[in-house]
């Protein structure tokens, strides 16, 4: 791709307004789909849950051991993508099942140690999900990782400790309740337990950093099943059935995580290159391929810094994803692509010019901490240039049409930029 371009031509000029980037992640279709999935996962589980008896016999007894086997999956597939936080937190909910269904020891009160450790399960379960959140991924086997660990074992130990004990007092101290009004009267869940809930709850929604909002929304979803699951712990299969569901929400997220990665470009929120690759081996005979290239984007850059960079293709990502005629990939650097499928270039050439209109139109402002010369406007615009090519019903590649694309491209930036060229 021919990258020395001869630097003439209009300067960025300023337009009237539109969007506003506040450096906050781009979401868009597949990122809301993302967001969504835990609460679709609960919605079909509550309901699956509701109509269990209506299934064969031999089909709920064996959900136990279908627990156990997605959340040992769970642990399996984080620990091959070494996802620790995911994975510890589906290691502190197998170890938990475990302790639900443990045969008590014969020498103590058989109904009282289980409400013991349905008592502190409950409490120390979405502390360790807060926990476990808060961090950034680590590693498993690390350092931090070791600890980690240790912390579970000693929790584990912990447990076993005061259930052997028999420490009644310590039991109705947990389960008392914690307000002079009980505080939901309705559930088995202690108070002390509710608030760990409900504090973790609201930790998780209200801060989500950037680039750790996809996971938060997925503990949610975990804390949201595993609050049911207790809710419900009169009813013998709840425990492993909303665990179990607590468990596809994170392996799911898992996967979807790896999706992102290799399907949608981390800075735009559009899809990568990759994506791009796959789409042109679909086309048919007749497309139409277009080169869309920031104008003067490394004087940008020089003048205004790296970051406010960033927020301009984020911006221009935003409104390639709205963009209706074709669809919009991140090329690379500061070069987008557009694909229309069945479209000849004189039917995509309006769209384009659209597009470049609706690019220039866009207000730019710098956010605050950004590198502004002195009497700088903060309020910038951005030009774009176009270059686009069709197959011609001819039988070239798509990778032929880039690159005639790429050398319209070339002469649009000669024509004098912030125009389409063919
Ligand atoms: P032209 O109008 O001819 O396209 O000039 P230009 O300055 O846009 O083109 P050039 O190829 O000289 O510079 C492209 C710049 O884009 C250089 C590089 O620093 C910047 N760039 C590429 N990728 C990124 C990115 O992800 N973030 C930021 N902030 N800058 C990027
Ligand atoms: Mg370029
Ligand atoms: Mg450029």
């Amino acid at each position: 791709m021919p990258r020395a371009y001869k630097k003439k031509g209009n300067k960025p000029t300023a337009h009237k307004a539109v969007p506003k980037i506040d450096g906050k992640a781009v979401s868009g279709g597949v990122m809301s789909a993302i967001r969504t999935t835990p609460l679709g996962i609960i919605l079909i589980a509550g309901i699956t849950f509701f109509y269990l008896e209506a299934l064969p016999a031999s089909f709920t007894s064996a959900i136990p051991t279908i627990s156990y086997m997605i959340l040992l999956f769970g642990i399996a597939i984080t620990s091959c993508f070494n996802r620790s936080r995911g994975f510890f937190i589906l290691l502190t909910l197998f170890l938990s099942q475990i302790g639900m269904v443990v045969t008590i020891p014969a020498h103590l009160d058989k109904i009282y140690a289980w409400h013991g450790i349905y008592l502190i399960i409950s409490l120390l379960l979405p502390l360790n999900l807060l926990f476990f959140s808060s961090w950034s991924e680590r590693g498993i086997l690390s350092k931090w990782g070791q600890r980690c660990f240790l912390f579970i074992f000693l929790q584990v130990v912990f447990v076993m400790g005061l259930v052997l004990s028999g420490d009644k007092e310590l039991f109705s101290e947990i389960s008392k309740k914690l307000f002079f009004f009980t505080f939901m009267p309705s559930t088995p869940i202690p108070d002390v337990a509710l608030v760990a809930f409900l504090l973790t709850g609201i930790i998780l929604l209200t801060k989500r950093r950037r680039n750790n909002a996809h996971f938060k929304t997925t503990i949610f979803g975990a804390l949201v099943a595993i609050a049911v699951a207790h809710h419900f712990n009169t009813i013998e299969i709840a425990i492993p059935f909303f665990y179990a569901t607590a468990g596809l929400i994170i392996i799911l997220s898992v996967i979807q995580d790896y999706y992102f990665k290799a399907y949608l470009d981390e800075l735009t929120g559009l899809p990568s290159r990759r994506s791009l690759n796959e789409d042109m081996m679909k086309l048919d005979s007749i497309y139409t391929i277009a080169m869309v290239d920031v104008d003067f984007f490394k004087k940008f850059n020089d003048t205004y810094g790296h970051d406010a960079g960033d927020d301009v293709l984020r911006l221009i990502g935003k409104v390639m994803k709205n963009f209706k005629g074709g669809k919009s990939f991140r090329y690379g650097g500061e070069e987008f692509t557009l694909l229309f499928p069945g479209k000849s270039l004189a039917e995509a050439t309006p769209y384009l010019e659209e597009l470049r209109e609706e690019v220039a139109k866009c207000k730019f402002t710098l956010r605050e901490g950004s590198k502004i010369p002195k009497n700088a406007n903060r309020k910038l615009s951005i030009t774009v240039s176009i270059g686009v090519a069709d197959s011609n019903q001819k039988l070239i590649s798509p990778d032929e049409v880039i690159k005639l694309a790429d050398k319209a491209l070339y002469r649009a930036k000669e024509n004098g930029r912030n125009c389409v060229s063919s």
